[in-house]
């Protein structure tokens, strides 16, 4: 193991383990450093116990190079992989099983901290056919949304990775913001170009439970959408779920064939049980999805399929068990 790849797997597993701390981001400066640096000065720093010099480098990270440099095992490196591991439950893991695909994630294209490549090779080492780039739209300004114009660089990044990476499929998409009118912050002219779609409500999470209603039907009815994203915008702990009426917008989901996601950030968990059983009762659709901003946060799927077998989410209608043809032809279709 190369020291730069050493250094990865420890962010990467600090991400699954959603520790956003100080250590995560001494590894991740202590990543930047290392790959910046010729693999020639490394080795010789680290024979000459020199690497605690370099800016940016520690102890912690000193001790991972020198120990990925001597080919033996990276202790802390062993340490968190096994310390890590996301909790599944036997009845969550054959959701897990059965998923082929994420239809959510972002890269450094909007707010991620990983390159498009770096996901999509995640992806396939945790056992992907296929995956949905789907990085921010304008509206969303601190998260460094995609204009039209940025977003059809990244539509020719994407066609050059799919060839290298075949037969692995990198879908295009993006997650668009519901306005307050319920309107979207692309036109259909853009959206129509994508695979898939997902729609969130991003600003004024407090609004009236009607104008809310209003505003999500509103999106969810859009024939270009296809998954309405974490419905509530609660962030468990730290903001309610927003109030809206459900009955309303899972009968839209189902009338639309929007499918109502199964967002697994361990923060958001969302929706509730009760609103996921209601979406059930209504014959929705789901998709379960990690919402990565990182390699590691990839690895978040567990725990929206724990929760999607303790309230009984049909599977066959989960969209990401599909294979990728008949999930574009749900997309386009609807
Ligand atoms: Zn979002
Ligand atoms: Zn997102």
């Amino acid at each position: 193991m190369t020291p730069v790849a050493a250094l990865e797997r420890v962010v990467h597993c600090l991400d699954r383990a959603h520790d956003t701390g100080f250590k995560t981001k001494a590894f991740v400066r202590a990543l930047e450093v290392a790959r910046a640096l010729p693999p020639d000065e490394l080795a010789e720093r680290a024979k000459a116990d020199t690497l605690t010099e370099l800016d940016g480098i520690g102890d912690s990270s000193a001790t991972v190079i020198q120990q990925a440099l001597a080919g033996g095992e990276v202790a802390y490196l062993a340490e968190l992989e096994a310390k890590t591991q996301l909790p599944i439950t036997p009845e969550g893991a054959v959701y897990r099983n059965a998923l082929l695909g994420d239809l959510h994630m972002h890269s450094r294209w909007s707010d991620g901290g990983a390159t498009i490549e770096a996901m999509a090779r995640t992806a396939v080492a945790i056992g992907h056919q296929y995956m949905v780039l789907t990085d921010h739209s304008p509206r969303l300004t601190v998260a460094h949304g995609l204009s039209e114009e940025r977003l059809h660089q990244q539509l020719a990044d994407v066609a050059t990775l799919n060839e290298q990476l075949a037969p692995f499929r990198i879908l295009t998409g993006i997650e668009v913001d519901i306005l307050e009118d319920g309107t979207l912050d692309h036109g259909d002219a853009v959206l129509s170009q994508l695979d898939v779609v997902v729609a969130s409500v991003h600003s004024k999470l407090r609004m009236g439970s009607k104008e809310m209603t209003e505003r999500m039907v509103r999106a969810v009815a859009n024939p270009n959408v296809d998954i309405l994203g974490h419905c509530t915008g609660r962030m468990i702990g730290k903001r309610d779920p927003s109030t809206f009426d459900p009955d309303y917008v899972f009968a839209a989901c189902a009338q639309f064939r929007t499918a109502v996601e199964i967002n697994c950030r361990p923060e958001r968990l969302d929706p509730p049980r009760p609103l996921l059983k209601m979406a059930i009762d209504y014959g929705c659709y789901f998709a379960i999805d990690s919402d990565a901003h990182a390699t590691g946060q990839l690895e978040w799927q567990p725990l929206g399929c724990n929760r999607a077998a303790e309230v009984g989410v049909p599977l066959d209608k989960v969209l990401n068990t599909w294979p990728v043809e008949q999930l574009l032809a749900w997309t386009t279709q609807t």
